[in-house]
Parts: structure tokens; C-alpha cells; sequence
């Protein structure tokens, strides 16, 4: 069998979409969070450092629009810069969500990187998307296919 047709058989992907959040770039914790996804065996394929606008925030959260926590998200997410980057590995949607851990890092396991880094359940340092056809449309939000690789 194809690794291609396995990927698709098992619904496995190969890619996943992360931002390292404002709350991460001001305590200075993109390194060590770095560190940690190539450590799980991430390898780094895209990688910006950007500051979104409230618009673009806006935009990338959409989906989230009428969720009473959308306007703290908004201006939190816009507030300071982030890192952007596309994640490659086997399975990857899904193990990086286990490598984040819960969206509200008290509930979230020794380990991940929210257990090691996130404050609460809005400022939770890192992103994830959460399945691979978001994972696509969110790395194509930040990066051109020049500069996927
Ligand atoms: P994720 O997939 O684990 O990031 O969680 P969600 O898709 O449910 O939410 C997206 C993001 O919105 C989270 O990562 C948080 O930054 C933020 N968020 C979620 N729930 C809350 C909340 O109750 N309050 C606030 N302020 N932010 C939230």
C-alpha cells in the first residue's frame, strides 16, 4: 500500500498548522516552545514571525464569531507579535494537539506544552489547528506555496 493511500485510509495527515501566541512571545518562551515541538518530532516546513491586525485576528478566528470570548480573542491575538509556523510529521493534526495539550491549561497534562506555558484559558500560548482540512486553509492563511517547504 501507498504511504499516500495509507494517509488518506486513515485519515492521517502530514501537516499541521501552530501559532506561538502574544501571551508566548512576551515572556519569551518561543524557544523553548521551538524546543519542544522538534523534541515530539515536528520538523519546521514554514515559519514567520508576524503581528496580526485585529482584522486579521478577526479573520482567522471567524469561526468563533459569535462565542462570547470572540472580542477578548480578538484583541488578545492582535496585541503583541506571534510565530506562525506549518508543522510536518506522521499524523501530525493530531499529535500536535496531544503535544498542546487542553485548551484550558488546568485541565491540560504534565508534559504538553499549555501545561508548560499557558497561563489560562484565553492566554494558552500556542494554537493547534484541529483537523487537516483547517490545517491547510490556516497555513495557507500565513504563507504563500513559495514559502511552504
Ligand atoms: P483550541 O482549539 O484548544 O485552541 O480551543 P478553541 O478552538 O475552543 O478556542 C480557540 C481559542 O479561543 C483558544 O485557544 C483560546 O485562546 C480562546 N478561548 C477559548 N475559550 C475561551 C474562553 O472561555 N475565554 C477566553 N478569553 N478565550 C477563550
Amino acid at each position: 500500500m501507498s504511504l499516500i493511500f495509507a494517509a488518506k485510509l486513515y485519515n492521517m495527515t502530514n501537516r499541521t498548522f501552530t501559532m506561538i501566541k502574544p501571551d508566548a512571545t512576551e515572556k519569551g518562551n518561543t524557544g523553548g516552545i521551538l524546543q519542544m515541538i522538534n523534541k515530539a518530532g515536528f520538523r519546521i516546513v514554514a515559519m514567520k514571525m508576524t503581528h496580526l491586525s485585529k482584522e486579521k485576528a478577526g479573520e482567522f478566528y471567524a469561526v468563533h464569531k459569535e462565542r462570547p470570548f470572540y472580542g477578548e480573542l480578538v484583541e488578545f491575538m492582535s496585541r503583541g507579535p506571534i510565530t506562525a509556523a506549518i508543522l510536518e510529521k506522521e499524523n501530525a493534526v493530531e499529535d500536535f494537539r496531544k503535544l498542546i495539550g487542553a485548551t484550558n491549561p488546568a485541565n491540560a497534562e504534565e508534559g504538553t506544552i499549555r501545561k508548560a506555558y499557558a497561563t489560562s484559558i484565553g492566554e494558552n500560548a500556542v494554537h493547534g489547528s484541529d483537523s487537516n482540512e483547517n490545517a491547510a486553509i490556516e497555513g495557507d492563511f500565513f504563507f504563500s506555496k513559495l514559502e511552504q517547504f
